[in-house]
């Protein structure tokens, strides 16, 4: 089945990784069944971090080796270096996503690598793909993270995002996605980055946004993403991970609440809405003290909604 927009579930990933409860394998499994059950067709399900960096996640090769069985299921894992994306290649991900944050404070905080060592990474990354044999090559995307602004550095000029996707695009990497890590972004700002980052690259380069809903602006700028033809688009059910410094807004934008504003507008995202809100009891089972988010779930859906 074709959609018009690909939701892609991060909730497994970003949304785990930003709690301190740790979800039991056996509940992953059964919340990406019951997700895919219910339409979705894509879903980063974990990181290839060290164990003791991300607990929460140090399951993800059992999780994505699960993922991998169900039909149809674009199989997403995060990967911070070579090292972690081999891994993913390993166990049979689809999809690896290397982050690139455009604020070097960031990345120094995060990866401890300058932008020069990151760019030497995907260099690297990338030529260990170019020996795979393409039915075990995964996607490769490099996300540039912090690309909206960061909380070390403040402000991240837009032509240091423009010239940094662009060398990622020069060494080989397969797309570029845009990443407001930190929930700074708004409607306009995406736009100029889009544009820049396509006149550049070619549009078919950058096709994916992370959003954050820090602030309240993440289904304006999902709107707006949306408007320039962008076609994947991260989401988290029930916005889980939340933030720290802002209590009441979730992390990432909430999938249901997503979803029902790209079916109402008639664009088709695969997704059973009255399925996905049941997938949230699965969640709340295994997490009883995280709080889910989402405005969709407990309005409910309108009289005679219709999907797309
Ligand atoms: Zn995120």
């Amino acid at each position: 089945m074709t959609v018009d927009v690909l939701i892609s579930e991060v909730g497994l990933r970003d949304g785990l990784q930003s709690i301190s409860p740790i979800m039991r394998t056996p509940d992953k499994q059964a919340w990406i069944a019951a997700q895919h059950a219910a339409g979705c067709r894509e879903m980063e399900v974990g990181s290839f971090v060290p164990a003791s960096l991300l607990p929460q996640l140090a399951d993800t090769a059992e999780v994505v080796r699960y993922a991998v069985g169900l039909e149809g299921l674009c199989v997403a894992a995060l990967a911070p270096n070579l090292r972690g994306l081999q891994d993913a290649a390993a166990n049979g991900a689809h999809k690896v996503t290397l982050p690139f944050s455009m604020s070097e404070t960031h990345s120094l905080k995060n990866l401890n690598k300058t932008h020069a060592q990151v760019l030497a990474e995907i260099r690297d990354c990338v030529g260990y793909l170019g020996e795979l044999p393409e039915h075990r090559r995964p996607q490769f995307e490099v996300s540039l993270s912090t690309a909206f602004g960061c909380t070390l550095e403040g402000p991240v000029p837009e032509y240091r995002v423009l010239n940094l996707s662009e060398q990622a695009v020069e060494l080989g990497v397969d797309e570029v996605s845009l990443s407001d890590t930190t929930g700074y972004g708004n409607p306009r700002q995406l736009k100029r980055l889009v544009h820049g980052i396509r006149g550049n690259c070619g549009a078919e380069k950058l096709r994916g946004v992370h959003l954050h809903n820090t602030r309240g602006q993440g289904l304006a700028n999902a709107l707006m993403a949306v408007e320039l033809g962008i076609t994947t688009l991260d989401a988290s059910l029930g916005g889980i991970g939340g933030c720290p410094f802002a209590p009441g807004a979730s992390g990432n934008i909430v999938t249901e609440d997503l979803v029902f504003m790209l079916e109402s507008m008639g664009l088709s995202t695969g997704i059973d809405l009255a399925a996905l809100i049941e997938v949230r009891e699965l969640v709340r089972a295994s997490l009883p003290d995280v709080e889910l988010f989402g405005f969709t779930p407990d309005a409910g859906l309108p009289i005679g909604y219709r999907a797309a």
